[in-house]
């Protein structure tokens, strides 16, 4: 395992005092490994979770040619360029039941929607095409061959892989499972985090609050991020200033978990423990990204016990952990879990905003996004502060103003990111 100094090294144009989003990502990245354990699930437990091999598919979907329509399967040779033709039905094409008649020349069999395509059939005209009397079926010119027609394996081929190794899976993946009769899956094993918050003013919900506290919303908010990415999660509480109450949990965290995760006390200045803490117990950075919200932020691994946990040091900030969390944290413990896709994508956005906006810094100026006269448009909610959770729990997505973007006018395309996609 590469230390994170070896780590570093190899990044270009690192500085740790003024990091771009991606540089930092990209240190990230590079140190953290996915976790190899693996399980065997019934299919429908191994929703969210990550598939852990290749699976590949023991038979063909559908297993058969089958008729995509209620209708008559035909001969498409039998049929006039330019004038409608005659043919003679001999019996009817059932979805699961096995049809025995073969069908000559100057004749069809009717099929129902699923029926296996009888012998020597290749077409299948819809019902609503033909004229009929009595067995006598009337079909006219300009039938395309094959059309109406599912091909044996066109959804999926035997031998070939159905799903890949490091995809989440999602309830269409459940149905392609059970379509190919797959009753057990290997995925991943769930990822552990544990988490505190750290702060001398913070007090846990159901407490009266004295002059200068406040309530410990991080641990609510990244609680339930952590539970919406399907991690294990450990909440290791409010930890004070204190130098062996830190330590024990960082060690409790590096012992019992595959990273920890903390919210407070890496500001540049702060007067405490936290940092100091960090630096003893592991190999960690301490950056200022240039980012808004949430500029400062630890990385590393910390140790405890004879084992390691990657630690993600946040700002305290409530809106700041939020966004650090979505943006660092998100991506590395989906790396973590084996996720081959780790991307959010970004739409292009008409913003009915004006938006002030320095280049050399990412922002995430937290947005609504709206259909107004037919267009989708996204303008901000309120006042933007670090400290405003409002401002995340109005919002629908990020707008995303990147690193080397100037000042928005209102009615420019700005890139924006759903919040929904996120965790
Ligand atoms: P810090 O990053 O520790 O300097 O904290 C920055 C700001 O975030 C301070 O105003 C803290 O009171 C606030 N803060 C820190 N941790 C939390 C938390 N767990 N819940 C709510 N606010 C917090
Ligand atoms: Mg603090």
């Amino acid at each position: 395992m590469n230390s994170l100094d070896e780590v570093i090294s190899c990044v270009s144009g690192y500085d740790p005092d003024a990091l771009p989003v991606a540089k930092a990502n990209e240190v990230i990245r590079s140190f953290v490994k996915p976790v190899s354990g693996v399980e065997r699930l019934a299919v429908r437990a191994a929703l969210g979770r990550v598939l852990a091999k290749d699976v590949i598919s023991p038979i063909n979907v559908p297993s058969h040619d089958n008729s995509a329509m209620d209708g008559y399967a035909v001969r498409c040779d039998d049929l006039g360029a330019s004038e409608p033709v005659t043919l003679v039905e001999i019996g009817t094409a059932y979805a699961g039941k096995e049809f025995a008649g073969v069908v000559k020349p100057g004749e069809c069999a009717r099929v129902m929607t699923g029926a296996v395509m009888p012998r020597n059939t290749d077409t299948v005209v819809i019902q609503e095409a033909v004229k009929t009397e009595g067995r006598r079926v009337t079909v006219p010119a300009g039938q395309e061959r094959g059309q109406n027609r599912r091909l044996a394996g066109e959804d999926l081929a035997k031998g070939k892989p159905a799903l890949r190794a490091g995809r989440l899976l999602r309830p269409a993946d459940l149905g392609l499972l059970a379509s190919l009769g797959i009753a057990k899956v290997s995925v991943r094993r769930k990822l552990k985090v544990a988490f505190f918050s750290t702060g001398d003013e913070l007090v846990p919900v159901g407490k009266k609050l004295k002059a200068g506290e406040v309530y410990d919303s991080n641990r609510y908010t990244l609680w339930g991020m952590l539970e919406r990415l399907g991690c294990e999660v450990v909440d290791l509480g409010v930890v004070r200033d204190d130098p062996g109450k830190l330590e024990a949990a960082f060690r409790k965290a590096a012992a019992g978990a595959d990273a920890v995760v903390t919210s407070g006390g890496v500001s540049v200045g702060e007067a405490d423990f936290t940092k100091q803490m960090m630096a003893k117990l592991g190999e960690v950075v301490f950056w200022k990204i240039a980012m808004r919200p949430g500029r400062p932020m630890a990385f590393g691994r910390v140790r405890g016990r004879g084992k390691s946990a990657y630690l993600f040091g946040l700002p305290g900030n409530p809106v700041a952990v939020m966004v650090t969390f979505y943006h660092f944290v998100r991506g590395a413990l989906l790396h973590m879990m084996g996720r081959s896709d780790t991307e959010l994508p970004l739409l292009r956005v008409k913003s009915g905003s004006a938006m002030r906006k320095k280049p050399g810094r990412t922002e995430y100026q937290r947005g609504i996004l709206e259909l107004k006269n037919g267009e989708w448009t996204v303008r901000l909610t309120g006042a933007q502060g670090s400290g405003i959770l409002r401002s995340m729990s109005e919002a629908n997505c990020f707008v995303v103003l990147g690193h080397e973007q100037g000042s928005v006018n209102a009615g420019d395309d700005v890139d924006v990111m759903l919040m929904d996609g996120l965790v």
